[in-house]
């Protein structure tokens, strides 16, 4: 799905250097390079605190014990995505409550966000999922009325850009993010951040993530060791300035899969900012799709299926939910290899192949 290699390959010098610099340096934990990396994050992104912790589950979870809630209070969350927005909030005692999404973005749709909301609701947690940034204008002018916090989650979204936003960073509350591998922006290993302009939120995450303290061995609450790697964090400082060419490349790549094939399936709609961390395609049901799957496998190309199931009927999840869109497209999506590195002979061999399989 993604050739990790042919980017190392295009930065090796510059990441050789990064790393031989931190083991010079031996300041594995907390070291020069995370103050560093924190700060041109923030700079990219135009963002009041960025706070890095050990990958985007501990920061959507940090995002979480910032807000102080109440146990048992409900969190709406996205039936479609990768499952850790849900697993953060019943790791804290909280109560996920699964809300549908729009069939041509994959993203919350505000409007069953809405119809979940009850006098136990305290936050949303939208997703930009696959690089298409949420309704947040929607979002946000339902958090108002409600008066509850968002939650962003960035982590397949980092660097989408609309008018009023900088870089899929806040324009809720607090916004998480991942630097694994796959993503985006992504380390060799794991990795993730918090970003607000509130400065309080910014105190609490950064005391939650260092065991509940300010100064060391002074604890004021329980928290958890939440920390990037300072070979990450040099890592993550070479790379970002090239985000901006690397997302714009995806959404070429994108264009020319949807000018190839959009005769053939259902290509993904572009809602407002698409950064394309995947490129998923509907197709008419499910036996169509497993059988595509298996005929791209059959000739040497990767696919995937994200997500395969509805989040509120997983066994550690279930609970009742009203989720029809999820549901219906669940069995039907399939994400093609996209990453900044694919060169049009493989795009064009993968669209063909799709083409001859479908027609
Ligand atoms: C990858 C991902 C996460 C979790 O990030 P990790 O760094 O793997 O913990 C959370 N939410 C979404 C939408 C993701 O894609």
């Amino acid at each position: 799905m993604i050739d990790l290699r042919a980017q190392y390959s295009t930065l090796k010098d510059e990441i050789d250097s990064a790393i031989a610099e931190v083991l010079h340096n031996t300041d594995f934990i907390d070291g020069k390079a995370v103050g560093k990396f924190a700060g041109e994050l923030q700079k990219y992104l135009g963002v009041k605190h960025v706070i890095p912790c050990a990958n985007g589950t501990d920061a959507l979870m940090l995002a979480l014990m910032a807000l102080d809630l109440k146990p048992k209070d409900e969190v709406i969350v996205s039936d479609f995505t990768f499952a850790a927005p849900a697993e953060a909030v019943l790791f804290l005692g909280l109560t996920p409550v699964f809300a549908d999404i729009n069939p041509d973005t994959f993203c919350i749709d505000p409007a069953s966000v809405e119809q979940n909301i009850t006098s136990r609701t305290k936050a949303i947690i939208p997703v930009h999922l696959f690089g298409q940034y949420a309704d947040m204008t929607a979002i946000t002018d339902i958090a108002r009325k409600h008066n509850l916090y968002v939650i962003e989650d960035t982590a397949q979204a980092l660097g989408a850009k609309t008018a009023g936003t900088t870089g899929a960073a806040v324009s809720g509350n607090i916004a998480c993010t991942s630097f694994f591998p796959s993503k985006n922006l992504s380390c060799y290993g794991d990795g993730g951040a918090c970003f607000t302009d509130d400065d309080i939120f910014a105190e609490r995450i950064r005391i939650f993530a260092h065991h509940g303290s300010r100064i060391k061995y002074r604890h004021e609450t329980t928290g958890i060791n939440s920390r990037l790697d300072t070979l990450q964090a040099a890592i993550l400082s070479v790379k970002l300035p090239y985000l901006d060419k690397w997302n714009t490349k995806r959404a070429e790549i994108a264009e020319k899969y949807t000018k190839a094939l959009s005769d053939t399936v259902k290509c993904p709609a572009i809602a407002g900012i698409h950064i394309f961390h995947q490129y998923t395609i509907l197709l008419k049901d499910e036996e169509t799709r497993d059988g595509l799957q298996k005929h791209l496998q059959k000739n040497g190309i990767a696919s995937a299926v994200y997500y395969p199931y509805p989040l509120h009927t997983q066994k550690a999840y279930t609970t009742a939910a009203d989720c029809p869109v999820t549901s219906n497209i669940c069995p039907r999506v399939l994400s093609l290899p996209i990453y900044p590195e694919l060169t049009d002979e493989q795009i064009n061999c993968i669209t063909d192949t799709l083409k001859n399989y479908l027609s």
